[in-house]
């Protein structure tokens, strides 16, 4: 079958010809309807040898959705034929965080050798995709999974994120929103949906904030040396009760401190270029401001996200590419021209 891998440190991913897998005990085999990109893909890539963990040849692909073609032995709680999205945080499935369905914090994951599909194991940017357990598997039933596949990640990780800060959006608080790509579409989608507050966005162009405005911003803004003063201005003095990240950037880190208001929540999604910093002290942090950094949402988190989607409360951005065309998909992703999330059709 053919699959887009990283091959070579530093190097470009590429298509290749490699084995269609088959389904171990417990397993169960997908053929791939959708498989999104995400910006993480491109951070693990710029990776030095010494810091890249991933293995390789790996093949790429952190979201994913299929069919169902073939059950392990042993594999039960699926039917063959279904129509699934992937949960790609993958724990141990038994400690307590599991049980939580946070297996997004397994303690125990690395211990044991567990890894994401894309981010360890093989991914699902090919034709066919090995998933290790019916338990990350959600069916999506007559959701058209082009549109659906990026609930997965870039619909997940600011679905926790913004669930966890919820109690502080009433109504006329602000909140803030970094970075209007693949991620933060879908954190402006959910934020009208879930909470009153007022929506503001920030990018590095007019065709981006356009973009913003188009899924539901109030407001949108360049983050450029004004940013904190402009965005200040809509908050007013209050400043904005929530603000997410979803660059990492030094200096997007400093515009979310600068724009955070007293009790604030400050959520670092973005990964950056790993090296960025939030101060947090006296003078530095708004009093009582919460800065965090999360990693990706639980198993019943992608559940309600589904059902929102059955609801039909999303308009996922996507520009499709087929397998073939996969390489493109990840220049236009480092390039920052993409509209929304890029996701590949095999
Ligand atoms: P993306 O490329 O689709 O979106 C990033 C957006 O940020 C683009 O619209 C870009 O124009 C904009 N941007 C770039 N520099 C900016 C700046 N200085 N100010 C404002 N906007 C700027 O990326 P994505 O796939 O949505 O991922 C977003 C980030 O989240 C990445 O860093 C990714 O690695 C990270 N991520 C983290 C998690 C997690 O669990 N923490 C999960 C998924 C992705
Ligand atoms: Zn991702
Ligand atoms: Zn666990």
């Amino acid at each position: 079958m053919k699959a887009i891998q990283y091959t070579r440190i530093g190097a470009e991913p590429e298509v290749t010809e490699i084995e269609t897998p088959t389904p171990g005990p417990g397993e169960v085999l997908l053929k791939v309807t959708a498989a999104g990109v995400c910006h993480s893909d491109d951070f693990i890539m710029s990776l030095p040898e010494e810091q890249y963990v991933y293995g390789l040849p790996l093949t790429l692909g952190h979201e994913g959705a299929g069919t169902v073609v073939e059950l392990g032995e042993g594999a039960t709680g699926i039917e063959v034929g279904t129509n699934v999205v992937v949960y790609g945080p993958w724990g141990c499935g038994t400690c307590w965080q599991c049980a939580q369905g946070a297996e997004n914090y397994c303690p125990r994951a690395a211990e044991l050798g567990i890894r994401p599909p894309g981010l360890g194991a093989p991914g699902a940017l090919a034709e066919y995709m090995i998933v290790d357990s019916p338990r990350h598997l959600v069916p999506i039933g007559d959701l058209d999974p082009v549109t659906t596949v990026p609930l997965t990640d870039a619909g997940l990780t600011p679905y926790h994120a913004i669930k966890r800060s919820l109690p502080k959006l009433r109504g006329g608080s602000t909140a803030v929103v970094i970075g209007s790509g693949g991620l933060g579409h879908v954190a402006i989608e959910l934020l009208r949906h879930l909470s009153p507050a007022r929506v503001v966005a920030l990018d590095v162009s007019e065709e981006k904030l356009e973009f913003a405005r188009s899924v539901g911003a109030h407001e949108a803004v360049l983050s450029d040396a004004s940013a904190i003063e402009t965005v200040r201005k809509i908050t007013g003095p209050g400043g904005a009760a929530l603000v997410l990240d979803f660059v990492g950037y030094q200096p997007t880190i400093d515009i979310a401190m600068g724009v955070a208001g007293t009790a604030s929540d400050v959520t670092i999604v973005g990964l950056g270029d790993g090296v960025a910093h939030a101060k947090v002290g006296f003078g530095q942090t708004p009093f009582e401001a919460t800065v965090t950094a999360p990693y990706w949402g639980s198993r019943s988190e992608l559940i309600e996200l589904i059902d929102l989607a059955h609801q039909g409360i999303f308009d996922i951005a996507v520009e499709r590419f087929a397998l073939d065309d996969g390489v493109e998909a990840y220049r236009r992703l480092a390039a920052g021209t993409l509209r929304g999330r890029a996701v590949i059709v095999p």
